[in-house]
């Protein structure tokens, strides 16, 4: 059976192009790059190489990019770093909708004493900018605001966002992960201070990232040891994968155009499709600023775990809003955030779209999910209620 990926937000497939690259760097040229010794020497060339690939792709400066082990230590580096180096401030500002990468951390930080407005947002997953200002208080060390939101695919305005932190004097970092390679980001036109990004998100092997600092901003390391990074990252570097992020951010930027046309064409395709054969679904998250390879939809009165079941035995792969927690699935924090009712948040299926899928992937969801819904919904007993009828089983 071929495996219709449709789950590119949760991760992607390391491009080809991009295991080639980096293959040798696994055989052959496998040498510590800060060894005395040509053979391990050598390797730091290829890292600068791909330090100038991820720069050119962020509109960055080579020596901006930190390369982490994942967005998850980026993002943790970004925010304790701002703490660190403004001892005398004790107030984070994020919002309700961020990935756990941040929004854990930020519960953490809470529980130690700092001060965390997590702002709201509304139906559409969009946040209020008024409320975001309102929130910048003198006391704040940092704002973090996601670029883009992993299930939804809504974009925010980050840019804006880190403006106004600025006029305050405060630090801006955004968790960029699902952003980098589906749109375009120029650093040289925002005033952006860090910015994470991902390996596995964009083609890249998982266990790589990479934290964006803006020069000039003071900066302390999370993983502390050895002089790596310029001693604001310790541990020896992940040749393989830093050589695979340099050639997939060069492939990104190759792709980005193709993205924005063939994917989202996809998408839509996926999107009005469903929409319009299955009665009682609904898209989460605003249609106007949305990645173009994603799209989040509820079917009402049915459990996104039991559309993941029954689509996997036709090998499509989706992710649903869901998760398990102390034994009894609850909706996803963003929905809760967005306020989608629990009826339609249980129902929800993220579809995320990348360069490899094809109108057949497309055509085999709008054909299998219809009656996929249809089965579960006889077997609902809030469906049967909501019609009127008594469900069969
Ligand atoms: N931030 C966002 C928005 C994500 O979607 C993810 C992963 O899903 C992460 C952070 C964490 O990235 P990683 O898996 O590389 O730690």
């Amino acid at each position: 059976m071929k495996t219709i990926y449709l789950d590119n937000n949760a991760t992607t497939m390391a491009a080809p192009e991009v295991v080639e690259e980096m293959l040798p760097f696994l055989r052959e040229y496998y040498g510590n790059p800060s060894s005395m010794h040509t053979f391990g020497g050598q390797v730091a060339h290829n890292i600068l190489e791909a330090r100038q690939k991820i720069a050119s792709l962020l509109g960055a400066d080579h020596d901006e990019i930190i390369f982490t082990s994942c967005g998850t230590e980026s993002d943790n580096t970004a925010i304790t770093s701002a703490l660190s180096n403004n001892p005398g401030k004790n107030h984070i500002v994020t919002s309700r909708v961020e990935h756990p990468a941040v929004k854990v951390l930020c519960e953490n930080l809470a529980q130690k004493g700092y001060r965390v407005t997590s702002l709201p947002v509304d139906p559409e997953g969009r946040l209020d900018m008024d409320e975001y200002e309102a929130s910048l208080t003198p006391d704040t060390a940092i704002a973090s605001i996601m670029w883009a939101n992993n299930e939804t695919g809504v974009i925010f305005p980050v840019e804006e966002a880190a403006r106004l932190a600025h006029e305050k004097g405060i630090l801006f970092h955004t968790d960029a992960v699902q952003a980098i390679g589906k749109i375009p980001v120029n650093m040289k036109k925002n005033t952006i201070d860090m910015l994470s990004l991902s390996g596995h998100k964009l083609h890249a092997p998982k266990g790589i990232g990479v934290l964006y600092v803006r020069k000039g901003t003071r900066f302390s390391p999370f993983l502390i040891g050895g002089h790596q990074e310029k001693g604001r990252r310790g541990g020896t570097e992940n040749v393989p994968g830093i050589v695979a992020l340099g050639k997939a951010c060069e492939l990104a930027a190759v792709n980005m155009e193709k993205e924005n046309t063939y994917v989202r064409a996809l998408r839509d395709r996926l999107e009005n499709e469903l929409l319009k054969t299955i009665p009682q679904s609904k898209v989460n998250g605003t249609r106007e600023t949305r990645l173009p390879n994603t799209v989040n939809i509820s079917f009402e009165f049915i459990e996104g775990e039991s559309i993941l079941l029954l689509m996997d035995q036709f090998g499509i792969c989706a992710s649903s809003g869901s998760a398990c927690t102390s034994g009894s699935l609850q909706p996803s924090h963003v929905l809760r955030a967005m306020g989608v009712p629990y009826t339609m948040a249980h129902g929800s299926v993220r579809f995320s779209l990348s360069v490899y899928n094809t109108a057949g992937d497309v055509d085999a969801v709008i054909k299998e999910l219809p009656a996929i819904i249809e089965k579960l919904r006889v077997l609902s007993p809030y469906w049967a209620t909501s019609q009127g009828t008594c469900a069969t089983a």
